[in-house]
């Protein structure tokens, strides 16, 4: 779970801010290859945003507080997401489908 991922190309562990720096474009900072989100990875996105919305229709309206501070949990919730998104990241070589 809190293992940090290794490039699928030259086996090179990323450090925790390398995986934040590329975690968009997942590129390989040690040697350039590109790598993409292995399938037992996927699983967290659909997981993520179904609890976004739970929390956004169902716990936020019942919460008395005011409209600024909702959008601050939300905010800390995605920083939170992307945070811990760096460990127990799989990467591949190649692009997998879906399904
Ligand atoms: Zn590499």
């Amino acid at each position: 779970m809190n293992e940090l991922p290794v490039c699928a190309h030259c086996q090179q562990q990323w450090s925790y801010p390398t995986t934040l720096k590329c975690l968009f474009r997942l590129r390989c900072s040690y040697c350039g290859n590109k790598n993409f989100f292995s399938r037992g990875f996927r699983y967290r996105e659909p997981i993520f945003l179904l609890g976004m919305m739970l929390v956004n229709m169902f716990l936020l309206p019942m919460l008395p507080i005011s409209f600024t501070y909702k959008t601050c949990i939300v905010l800390l919730m995605l920083i939170l997401y992307i945070g811990t998104l760096p460990f127990g990241l799989k990467l591949s070589a190649e692009e997998e489908p879906y399904f």
